[in-house]
């Protein structure tokens, strides 16, 4: 057997509408785009969808309410959809919960699976866009390197939601990173956890442990530059023993680097061994823990931001501004882990209200048939420490997909949909705007 011959079996006709990247921005995007009646292929790198939360371990949800008393939703519509999916499959905590709205990554894979079923989605797992055709301002089509080598794939229309802006990069396109002082990003973070964690002689001794800690910091024992040691429960907690980690911090390196990426998923590996031995050896409940597992990549809290129609800044959110050309809600503060080592920076959202997303910001200059879904739409660094979290980049994703369908519909470059028609019929499907 020749590889032209596999390659033979493998067709895939041009598409209505490609998603590159399968998190929860691109896997809803997918399924709204497929609601409206496109033929849609989803490609994703990894062998299976749910992005962060699957591959990098990443949860719980960030908040999806208003804050204060009034306690409102802020982000519902296909975000709604698959929590319920989720609790179908005991993937997600009941909101009373103490631990908030930890979701279980693996079964997270099984629900959007399923999800993406039900809409008719065609989905390519390990499949990794690596370039892209793109001339006149229009993408033509993508390279996918596959476990059958590489196959180029065809679509009247693309939804990058990579979550770094790969595609929006591969085609040649500008794009902002890091902060503007000296272009560096948030911190990436390999997540981890423990199992046959005793948590309540844990959180019994929680100041004196971290006391330590930073003793251990000062006499270079401990190399993690994060300020304290930031933990979560997992879905059972606490009585399941395990203790899920969000602690290690990668500073200085550039994510879209593969020479940083590289040292920094090393970097990270040396950070959790230190901590383990750390906890096991000089904390009461953690004499029997044992690591059970870290996310299969570094987490990328930040990268490529697209410079696209509107820059959506930190004043915009802090004043909870309402754009006319809202397509999503969001409530999260702006949390910027510092860049450069120890520190995060909280701004909060005032209560009872929430800050809106410009459709424009998703839309990317110089492109016609390209709209970018998730974290990395346009915005400055300070906003996007605020609408990188899960919630809000689902519901920029439902958005995305409705949109690029309206353009298919109507022929039209994706800064000329309908921003009206996009609207309503988020709103008939039940999306806060
Ligand atoms: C350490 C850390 C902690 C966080 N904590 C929280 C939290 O507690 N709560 C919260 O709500 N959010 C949290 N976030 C933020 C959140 O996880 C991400 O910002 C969010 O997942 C972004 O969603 P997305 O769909 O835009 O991108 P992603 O989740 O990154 O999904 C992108 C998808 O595209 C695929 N892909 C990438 N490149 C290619 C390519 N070239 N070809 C094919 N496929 C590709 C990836 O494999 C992935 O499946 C955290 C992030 C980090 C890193």
């Amino acid at each position: 057997m020749r590889l032209s011959e596999l390659k033979e079996r493998i067709k895939i006709d041009k598409r209505d509408v490609i998603v590159a990247g399968g998190g929860l921005a691109g896997s809803l995007a997918a399924v709204a785009a497929a609601r409206e009646g496109m033929n849609v292929l989803l490609i994703e790198k990894y062998g299976f969808l749910g992005g962060m939360a699957a591959s990098a371990l990443i949860t719980p949800f960030m908040t999806y309410f208003e804050s204060g008393e009034s306690g409102k939703l802020a982000n519902k519509g296909l975000f709604e959809v698959l929590r319920n999916k989720l609790a179908g499959v005991g993937a997600i905590c009941k909101p009373e919960c103490v631990c908030g709205q930890n979701i279980n990554g693996d079964l997270l894979k099984l629900a959007l699976d399923r999800l993406l079923k039900e809409y008719g989605v065609t989905v390519l797992l390990h499949s990794l866009i690596g370039d892209v055709d793109f001339s006149a301002g229009r993408v033509k089509s993508v390279t996918v390197s596959t476990v059958s080598g590489n196959i180029n794939v065809k679509a009247d229309y693309f939804i990058d939601a990579t979550g770094n802006a790969d595609l929006t990069a591969f085609a040649g396109l500008e794009y902002n990173i890091g902060r503007e002082s000296d272009g560096l990003c948030q911190p990436m973070t390999t997540c981890f956890r423990l199992c046959n964690v005793d948590w309540e002689k844990y959180n019994k001794n929680a100041a004196k442990t971290l006391e330590l800690y930073k003793k251990f910091q000062a006499e270079k024992k401990i190399k993690n530059p994060r300020e304290d040691i930031l933990t979560f429960g997992f879905v059972g907690y606490p009585s399941d023993g395990v203790m899920h980690f969000n602690t290690t911090r990668i500073v200085g390196k550039d994510p879209t680097n593969v020479i940083d990426r590289t040292a920094g998923e090393t970097e990270a590996r040396e950070q959790i061994y230190e901590m383990y031995r750390f906890l096991k050896e000089n904390v009461e409940g953690m004499e029997n823990a044992v690591l059970i597992n870290a996310g299969a990549e570094m987490g990328i809290r930040e990268s490529r931001r697209i410079i696209g129609h509107y820059e959506l800044s930190r004043d915009d959110l802090v004043s909870v501004r309402k754009f006319g050309d809202s397509i999503a809600r969001g409530t999260y503060e702006i949390d910027i882990h510092n860049p450069a080592g120890t520190g995060t920076h909280h701004e909060r959202i005032p209560d009872n209200d929430y800050y809106t997303i410009p459709y424009r910001s998703l839309v990317p200059q110089n492109a016609d048939n390209l709209i970018v879904a998730g974290r990395p739409i346009c915005s400055t660094h300070e906003a996007h420490a605020a609408i990188r979290i899960m919630p809000i980049t689902s519901c920029i994703g439902e958005a995305a997909g409705i949109a690029a369908a309206l353009a298919v519909k109507g022929k039209k470059a994706a800064i000329d949909v309908p921003v009206g028609e996009l609207r309503t019929l988020l709103k008939s499907h039940g999306a806060l705007i």
